[in-house]
């Protein structure tokens, strides 16, 4: 089967490269002239794992790069956009790069190709294409797919090869054989295909991101509660998980949801369910804890450093929105950052993929130890293996205060009290240091952290 990938981001290179290595003849095509250079010579713009091999393996054979989408996508049986769909300031899903792809693909489309949407975006956007096409001179007869991508960024490969399920979209009548085509590996493999409108599979995308997206507000909130009445979250999640209804996915508490993804996808959601003469009230909270959350950070920074934060030197360590990948779109280090600064704190910052943000009063280190030295705190942002592995008896000795807050709870609290730290976790107690000659508090260590205002 010969693909186009229209648009090398996360899931256009992604997909391209998986479908390449399934067999198909690939060409990625980006406007971005400096990008398509970059990976014709095998360099990989994203931290992705396993990406670099992948392409390595296939990249001149099987998988090249191009900017020219109307001389690769004439010979092409079937062409996939991938390109960016942000959020505009009121939340509806910016469409600009999607239709420019469109204008500048359909044209060239050979009569009975397929045309996929892999980029989310929101239902009824296949009804828009269909006439926006039907107004491009002399439009070619296609096959229009809406296939939504679910992968996760830092174990995207492993999940476009190991999908939980392929959603297709189509018009009535249209035949989505081509598709199901250079999905055969995976369908051989017993992974389910459901077939449903281009609209049903559209909303499928946004309605599920929303949910997860509504999982971890959830416990968020009760990691608050946990902190307010002095029980341990993690109790609670695992008395919870362990019901299969429930089940242990997203379902950790954390700085607030980030990424490119769900946040965009519940404005957009929000935005065309308004559109529709609906108020999603559950999509509205979410979307309203999770942004209160990300405002609470420095606050609960600042409780832990001792009530104020002028003139404190602070570590962030991970800016990346999540483990694994270098994308800080939405990241919640980046609120936490900007808040710190705010409040005359000198920051210190360390992520093992992402690049730090060229701010005032912002260094970015090149390692833990670089960042952690001199500093009053040292707050756990992004739940990289390098993190959940540190010593942090060896990491007090390098800080000038030997205070940690850890948004994504990875160390238990016996490990922080015989590491003779102050630990400030979500939703259990905090762990005091006691220096020496002081008495320790009454009943152990611990005192519930109060919930932020
Ligand atoms: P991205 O911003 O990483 O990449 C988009 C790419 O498209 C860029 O390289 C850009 O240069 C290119 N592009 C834009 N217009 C183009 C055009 N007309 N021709 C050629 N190239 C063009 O985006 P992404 O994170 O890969 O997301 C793409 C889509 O997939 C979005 O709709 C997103 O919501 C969805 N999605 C993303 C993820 C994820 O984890 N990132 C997961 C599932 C779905």
């Amino acid at each position: 089967m010969r693909i186009v990938v229209i648009g090398t981001g996360y899931v256009g290179l992604v997909s391209g490269a998986c479908l390449a290595d399934f067999g198909h003849e690939v060409v990625c095509v980006d406007q971005s002239s400096a990008k398509i250079a970059e990976l014709s010579r095998g360099q990989i713009p994203i931290h992705e794992p396993g990406l670099e091999g992948l392409v390595a393996r296939n990249l001149g054979r099987n998988l090249n790069f191009s900017t020219d989408a109307p001389a690769n996508v004439a010979g092409a049986d079937l062409v996939i956009l991938a390109v960016g769909t942000p959020s505009s300031e009121d939340g509806k899903a910016e469409l600009g790069h999607l239709f420019q792809a469109v204008e500048e693909v359909v044209p060239h489309l050979r009569g009975g190709a397929t045309l996929v949407v892999k980029s989310t975006v929101p239902v009824g956007t296949a009804r828009r294409i269909r006439q926006r096409a039907a107004q491009l001179p002399c439009p070619p007869r296609f096959v229009l797919v809406s296939n939504p991508e679910f992968l996760r960024e830092g174990s995207a490969i492993r999940d476009f090869n190991e999908p939980d399920r392929i959603v297709i979209g189509h018009g009535e009548g249209e035949s989505p054989a081509t598709i199901r085509a250079i999905y055969a590996q995976l369908l051989a493999r017993g992974v389910p295909l459901v077939e449903m409108s281009n609209e049903a599979a559209e909303l499928c995308k946004y309605a599920s991101n929303t949910f997860l997206a509504l999982r971890v507000a959830y416990v968020n909130e009760m990691a608050d509660f946990c902190e307010a009445v002095g029980v341990d979250i993690a109790s609670v999640v695992q008395g919870m998980a362990l019901d299969r209804r429930i089940g242990h996915h997203y379902f950790q508490p954390g700085p607030g949801f980030g990424g490119s993804c769900f946040s965009k996808d519940i404005s957009a959601l929000l935005y065309t369910a308004h559109e529709a003469g609906l108020d999603l009230r559950i999509g509205s909270a979410v979307k309203q804890a999770n942004s209160l959350r990300k405002q609470g950070l420095a606050k609960r920074v600042a409780r832990a450093a001792g009530g104020t934060l002028k003139g404190k030197s602070i570590a962030v360590l991970g800016l990346a929105f999540k483990a694994n990948t270098d994308d800080m779109r939405d990241s919640a280090a980046l609120n936490l950052i900007a808040d710190l600064r705010s409040r005359g704190v000198t920051v210190r910052t360390y992520d093992p993929a992402a690049r730090p943000p060229a701010l005032a009063g912002v260094t970015g280190c090149s390692s833990l130890a670089e960042a952690i030295t001199g500093t009053d705190a040292a707050v756990i942002m992004t739940e990289w293996d390098e993190f959940r592995s540190m010593d942090l008896a060896a990491v007090a000795k390098l800080m000038r205060k030997p205070v940690v807050v850890d948004f994504r709870n990875l160390f238990p609290l016996s490990k922080a009290k015989a590491a003779g730290i102050t630990y400030h976790s979500l939703g259990r107690a905090t762990v005091r240091h006691q220096p020496e000659g002081q008495t320790a508090l009454p009943q152990g260590e611990s005192l519930p952290l109060p919930v932020p205002a």
